[in-house]
């Protein structure tokens, strides 16, 4: 059997490091907001090549705390209209509504899945405040196109970066090509924690030195608050494994990036699109993936005979979810097609050449 993803696998090999790290923090009695969080903040801005890093709870805190800290600010309004993907995972979309922010939902570009340029001025409005670009799957959104046409509007930028840790643009990390960028470390992703995590990364002091005190209660001093927050914090213990798991970070894109090497080279089969080779640019880190397959409950059954697991990222798109009913009459052929066709094949930094060789042999066989 081939698993999609092993995270006992993954997190095996730095077992030991681990260890360490959790009796570092057991034994100092510090648990929220200690040595561990500030040193990961530290190491995590380094590792980026710049920025603040904010830690918080998760990723969807991240994306809804800078949208909430641009509605205090008054930079945004209830109402007005933040311009994302429409097909991206939910949670970009729910830190929208969750601020009372009207989702704009627009195509993709078809062979990288991201945000399509060409399409966000048919999507402008004067009530358009915010372009939300997800780097969906580990490739990252056309940001140069994407920060022009924003700064040429007045526009912020705000990066969804919950599955690109490390990839780039001409050596420019994601998380600071926008205005702010929120980064997810839920345990499958590409720097996961042993739990929840998440982090805002900016390079405005001012909207850090604000979110410090909105995952806080909304209090920049004990006892004292000036905004009225939630709590969403990242502990003393997932802050101690991210740090050992970020100096593991760089090492694991590159073996991610060995695996879909092998894919793009060994995958031969006219009824599989392949997903565009970032690997050379370092645009893309792999989180997931994605091929398209025309009829693919018979291509994941064949698979599954093959004792290869897959999985689809994701089947629904958002904008036919039951918690959406508004968004319902939407015509999105390009985003509908995507969700229809799309299946993500085992990907891990773990995931060695021969078992590699057997899905590459899978899918060659394939034969509709
Ligand atoms: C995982 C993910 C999130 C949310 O991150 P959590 O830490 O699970 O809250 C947001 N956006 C995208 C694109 C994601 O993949």
């Amino acid at each position: 059997m081939i698993n999609f993803l092993s995270l006992k696998d993954v997190n095996a090999r730095y077992r030991d490091e681990l260890v360490a790290a959790a009796t570092r923090v057991i034994d100092s009695g510090w648990f929220v907001h200690g040595k561990e969080h500030e040193a990961f903040e530290k190491e995590f801005s380094a590792w980026l090549g710049g920025g603040i890093t904010v830690g918080v709870a998760n990723g969807l805190d991240a994306l809804t705390l800078v949208l909430r800290a641009w509605k205090q600010s008054g930079f945004l309004a209830s109402g007005d209209e933040v311009i994302v993907p429409a097909n991206t995972y939910i949670a970009s979309i729910l830190a929208v509504t969750e601020n009372d922010l009207v989702p704009v939902l627009v195509e993709p570009d078809e062979r990288t899945y991201n945000l399509d340029p060409c399409r966000l001025e048919a999507a402008r409005t004067p009530r358009t405040r915010v372009v939300l670009p997800v780097h969906l799957y580990g490739q990252v959104a056309d940001m140069p196109a994407i920060a022009a046409f924003a700064s040429r509007h007045g526009l912020r930028v705000l990066e969804d970066c919950a599955q690109a840790h490390g990839a780039a643009i001409d050596g420019i990390r994601v998380g600071l090509w926008g205005d702010a960028a929120g980064f997810s470390f839920y345990p499958g992703k590409n720097l996961g924690a042993l739990g929840d995590g998440g982090a805002v990364v900016t390079r405005d002091p001012s909207l850090a030195d604000h979110l410090r005190a909105l995952r806080n209660y909304g209090s920049h001093v004990k006892y004292q608050n000036r905004y009225q927050g939630p709590n969403s914090r990242l502990d003393e213990m997932q802050a101690a494994f991210l740090r050992v798991k970020l100096r593991h970070l760089d090492g694991e894109n590159q073996c991610r990036r060995a695996v879909a090497r092998r894919y793009l080279d060994g995958i031969r089969n006219p009824r599989v699109a392949l997903p565009p080779d970032g690997s050379e640019a370092a645009s893309h880190v792999w989180h997931l993936f994605v091929v398209r397959v025309e009829s693919r409950d018979r291509f994941v059954g064949h698979l599954a005979d093959s004792g290869i697991q897959t999985m689809i990222h994701y089947p629904v798109p958002p904008h036919l979810q039951a918690c959406y009913p508004g968004l319902h009459g939407l015509d999105l052929p390009v985003t509908s097609a995507i969700h229809r066709e799309v299946v993500s094949l085992p990907m891990s930094p773990v995931m060695g050449e021969s078992d590699g060789q057997v899905v590459i042999d899978a899918v060659n066989a394939y034969r509709g």
